[in-house]
């Protein structure tokens, strides 16, 4: 059987490793089949890295580009990719060579064997700090064992699906969104390939400290109410604190009531209305998801294409017209001026 290859990649200012990409993907995918296409979603690049795509795309039309307006973050540029592709098979990898396209080969074998997802897990990490090789193993911890244990360690969106599984992934149209949350959701026959991951081939990170602790949040928050829980289990243990507080206070007025004490217990009382006003912001971050999610807005909004036929008919999505043949992206908004306007007609006598 003929199968055609669907690679997803999101791209976000990558424009000194798409040199690299399109040298090795197209001869690891060549590799694997005739028929192939690669979806290169930019996220709203700053650095011309979109230029460099319809370059590639016009020379060769496997190679397909969808820009966004603006940077919508990884999540939606994955969800965009999914939403437009015709191959039987389905591969979301990061463009920076992180995710070697040498897996691809024992990947479409397992996919051979009957699993609907094949997922690459890492035995080890090139190239990143300690600090985030650490924090990475405390979120999947936190992950696996507070939210979802079906959450696999180490294994983030270098994925491999069979059509109906990408179709499936799709189908979730939420805008807080963390797809390996999604893909553990569906519960779908899964396999695991081990891989050392290594150092990307160019340029710096895309996921500062700021944009992690965002990812872990939204991961956190759009699969489980559970820090809301813990917000009114602390509250019952806050309540049972207080009468605990309020004996000790009736004990410290019969016995010797020192500025020491009374300054301990306004320390304490300052603490306990400090993790009250967290357990509302708490609910605040809670009620604002529920708000933007009511609001139904689009979940990205493309602004150019190359070699994609027609737009895809997902919900939630924005597609502009993109026929004119103008579609350049601007992010920063062009000023002119000043403009020279004509003196104000005075009204004579
Ligand atoms: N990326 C994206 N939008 C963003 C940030 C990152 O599309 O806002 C892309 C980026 O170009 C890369 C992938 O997501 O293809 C993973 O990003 P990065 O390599 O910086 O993350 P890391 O591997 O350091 O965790
Ligand atoms: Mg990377």
């Amino acid at each position: 059987m003929i199968v055609k290859i669907s690679v997803v990649s999101p791209v976000y200012n990558e424009c000194e490793v798409l040199p690299y990409l399109f040298e090795a993907l197209p001869r690891a995918l060549s590799k694997l089949s005739d028929h192939y296409e690669i979806i290169l979603v930019n996220d709203g690049s700053s650095d011309g890295s979109d230029q460099i795509i319809r370059q590639r795309a016009e020379l060769d039309s496997r190679i397909k580009l969808v820009s966004f307006s603006r940077n919508f973050g990884q999540q939606a540029a994955i969800t965009a990719g999914l939403d437009c592709v015709t191959g039987d098979i389905v591969v979301v990898m990061d463009c920076d060579m992180q995710d070697p396209p040498e897996m691809l080969a024992p990947m479409l074998d397992k996919i051979h064997e009957g699993y609907d997802v094949v997922s690459c897990k890492r035995t080890g990490r090139d190239g990143e700090s300690l600090f985030k090789r650490w924090s990475s193993t405390a979120f999947y911890q936190v992950m696996r064992f507070g939210i979802d244990k079906r959450i696999e360690p180490e294994v983030g969106d270098f994925r491999m699906y069979t059509r109906r599984a990408a179709d499936a992934l799709r189908g979730f149209r939420e805008q807080h969104r963390f797809m390996r949350g999604l893909v553990a959701w569906l519960g779908l026959k899964e396999a695991i390939l081990l891989f050392h991951r290594p150092a990307r081939a160019a340029g710096q990170t895309k996921y500062p400290l700021s944009k992690l602790i965002k990812l872990a949040w939204t991961a956190i928050a759009s699969s489980s109410p559970l820090p809301l829980k813990a917000s009114s289990y602390l509250g019952a243990a806050m309540l049972a604190g207080s009468f605990i507080a309020f004996g000790c206070c009736l004990i410290g007025l019969v016995a010797s009531w020192t500025t020491t004490t009374a300054l301990a217990w306004i320390g304490f009382l300052l603490g306990l209305s400090g993790i009250q006003m967290s357990a509302i912001g708490l609910l605040g971050d809670y009620v604002g998801r529920v708000f933007e999610e009511s609001k139904q807005r689009p979940l990205y909004v493309v602004s150019e294409v190359c070699n994609i036929d027609t737009s895809p008919q997902q919900s939630r999505a924005m597609w502009l017209d993109t026929t004119d043949g103008s579609g350049q992206v601007r992010i920063e908004p062009r000023i002119y001026g000043p403009i020279s306007l004509p003196s104000p007609i005075r009204k004579v006598g």
